[in-house]
Order: structure tokens, then sequence, then C-alpha cells
């Protein structure tokens, strides 16, 4: 070694160390590649999820054990309770959809983002982050992914790790980045599946669900009710006279009152609850879990309610309808029935205790025998 040239260490530990770095990076790089091929296949099927019921699953359930988070939630922004809807109206929606909240406003959203929409990884932090995930207090790093669609909040993605390192400001958020715009394109493009789908199940002129969805669920509702044993009501509802206010006031005025008389329905019952508009003026309801006793009731608020309420019939006009309702109770010997029957027989049931009704001078309840 020459006299005042800097003292190196031997060769033999620079080596060493060279090599050591190296692994590391080696590490590393087969770590990202790990890691990019799981990705590649998890953006595989979400970009294919075909429901979305399918992609809520593949963000919530799969990313978690794909990557190894121990925690995973998703808000999405409902201002119109359109999602709400949609998923009411799947009918494979249970309770394995843990961690979704629907906020009608995004601005608890924007606010953990500020004006920079822009993927956010650090310390938990529990009075900001506790109400993502559920009040969990085992995380010690977080990554908030806003989803963003036009410049438009249209929902946030949160990840908690155990562990206080895996989440900091200096970590790359190039796959999170990634992640953050392909889960923004496909939710929108799968909620916009979810409206054609509704729109098919919908009555155009109430909004309530139409006769076709009615026929699905209510088979559903039965081999619920089968399996677990729960009571199961349903409800025939007919307005009264509305030939005569299709006569005196007009067919769009009567149109006004059928849509105002939906919206009541829908008011008086639970989340749920079925309502859909069987045919012209007719209505009908499926009560999941209600005993005779409490959906007479309820049948009976609903009559109230209708007969007490100005309808708006158009052009700043109100009209009072009333309604008359069958009630009817799934029978308990179901086994080995077939479901299309039982149903077809629970409506028709309801069908003839609202013809009783009817008899007995409308704007009443009648309980089929
Ligand atoms: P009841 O008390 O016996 O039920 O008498 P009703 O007049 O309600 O019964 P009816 O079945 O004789 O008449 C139903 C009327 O509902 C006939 C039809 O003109 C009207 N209607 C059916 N669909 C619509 C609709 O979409 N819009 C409007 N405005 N009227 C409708
Ligand atoms: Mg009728
Ligand atoms: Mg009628």
């Amino acid at each position: 070694m020459h006299p005042g040239s800097p003292s190196l260490p031997p060769l033999e530990a620079q080596n060493q160390a060279l090599r050591q770095q190296l692994d590391a990076l080696l590490r590393e790089a087969r770590s990202n590649e790990d890691k990019m091929r799981r990705f590649d296949q998890l953006e595989h099927r979400l970009v294919g999820a075909r429901s979305i019921v399918e992609l809520l699953r593949l963000l919530l359930i799969e990313y978690r054990l794909a990557f190894g988070i121990e925690q995973v939630s998703l808000t999405l922004v409902d201002r119109e309770l359109e999602v709400t809807r949609m998923l009411d109206a799947d009918l494979r929606v249970d309770a394995t959809l843990q961690g979704l909240t629907l906020a009608q406003s995004p601005a608890a959203l924007q606010a953990l983002y500020g004006t920079r929409l822009h993927p956010w990884l650090g310390a938990y932090d529990a009075p900001a982050h506790a109400a993502l995930f559920g009040g969990s207090s085992a995380i010690g790093s977080v990554a908030l992914l806003p989803l963003v669609r036009h410049g438009v909040l249209i929902g946030s993605l949160h990840f908690g790790s155990a562990s206080a390192e895996r989440y900091d400001a200096d970590s790359g958020t190039h796959f999170l980045e990634r992640l953050c715009a392909i889960a923004a394109v496909c939710l929108e493009s799968a909620l916009n599946q979810e409206r054609l789908k509704l729109a098919g199940l919908t009555d155009g002129l109430t909004g309530v669900h139409n006769r076709r969805y009615f026929e699905h669920r209510c088979q559903v509702e039965i081999a619920q009710a089968r399996r677990y044993g729960h009571a199961l009501a349903c409800m025939f509802l007919d307005i009264d006279g509305f030939k005569r206010i299709n006569d005196t006031h007009g067919h769009q005025s009567g149109d006004e009152v059928l849509r105002g008389v939906g919206q009541l329905i829908h008011g008086q019952l639970r989340a749920g609850d079925t309502i859909a508009r069987y045919g012209g003026e007719e209505f009908v309801a499926l009560l999941p879990q209600t005993s005779l006793q409490h959906a007479g009731e309820i049948a009976e608020r609903i009559r109230a309610a209708i007969a007490a309420a100005p309808l708006p019939s158009g052009g700043g006009q109100t009209l009072r309808v009333t309604i008359s309702i069958g009630l009817a109770m799934l029978p308990h010997d179901l086994a080995g029935k077939d479901l299309a029957r039982l149903a077809e027989a629970l409506v028709a049931t309801a069908d003839k205790a609202l013809y009783q009704a009817k008899n007995g001078g409308r704007n009443r309840v009648e309980v089929a025998a």
C-alpha cells in the first residue's frame, strides 16, 4: 500500500461486502419478480371480473391472501345509493363482503388525501385510520390508495400491515399506483355492467323491482326460509279504484300516483325486504324472517300511510288513493317441493287474500286463511 493513499479494507473483505450487496439485490429482484407475477395474475382476474361482487371479492379477499396483508378495506362513494341497490339486487351478497363501506359523501375520503390524490404510505395512526379498518388495533403501517376516475375520487382501498416497516413514505409506490389505476377502471366498468343488469330488473315507471326480479328473488327467499326454518311473508297490494283515477285525472296523473305509491311502500319496508311492481297497479312484497303478526302490522302501516298521504299527481296537484292488501305466509311443510311451484303458490295465496280485501270493501288488509 502506498503511503498517503486512503486505507482500503483488504480485498477479501471488500469482496465479501460486494457479494452481500449483490445477494441482497438479487433477493430483491426475485422478490419483485415474484410480486410482479402474483400482481399480474390478480390484475388479469380484476380485469376479467364479471360482476361488482366478484370484483369486490378480489379486492377485499384475494389481495389480502396473495400479498399476505393483515387488513384490507374498501370505501366506495355511493352518493345516490346506487351501489347499495346493486348489492341489494345481487343475491350472492352475504357477510363475506366484510371490509366494504359505502359512503354517501366523499368528504371523509377526500380528507385522507387532501388535494393530492396519490397513494399514502406510512405508520398506522389510530385517530386517523381506525375507522378505515373497523377499529382493528393490530396494524403497524398502512397504504391508502385513492381510486380516481376523470379526476373524481370514486373510492379508496386501504391495506393495513401488522409490520410497522411494510409501508413507509420511502417505499416505492409503483405497484400500488398501478393497482389504483386498474382497480378504478375495473370498478367503473363493473358499475356500468351492473347498471345495465339493474335496468333489466327495475320497473321503469316506479323505480322498484320488476316482476322478473321478484320471481327470481321469491325462489331464493323460499330456499333460504326452508334451509334455516325462517318465516317468510308475502303481500299482494293493489290500488283501489285506479281506473277511475286515470279516467278522471288522466293517465299521466295515474303514472305519477303509481310512482308515489311504489316509493311509499318501499319506504315502509326494511333493507332486506323486496318490493316489486307485479303489473299494472299491483305490487308484491316479500318480508323474510317476519312473523304473521309482524307482517300484519307492517301491512296495516303501509295501508294507513297510503290512505293518509297526499300523492303528487303532476302540475303541483295531489291526490289521495287507498290500497288493498292480501297477506300470506309461506307454509311450513316444504320438504321436497319445487321452488318455482312454491313461489307461484305463495303469490296465488296472497292474491286470494287480496280478493277478499277487495270484496270486504277495499282499503283493508286481509290475511289468507
Ligand atoms: P279495484 O279497486 O278493484 O282494484 O279497481 P281498479 O280500478 O284499481 O282495478 P282495475 O283492474 O279495473 O283497473 C286497473 C287500472 O290500472 C286499469 C289501468 O288503466 C290502470 N293501469 C295499469 N297500468 C297502468 C300504468 O302503468 N299507468 C297508469 N296510469 N294506469 C295503469
Ligand atoms: Mg289490479
Ligand atoms: Mg286496483
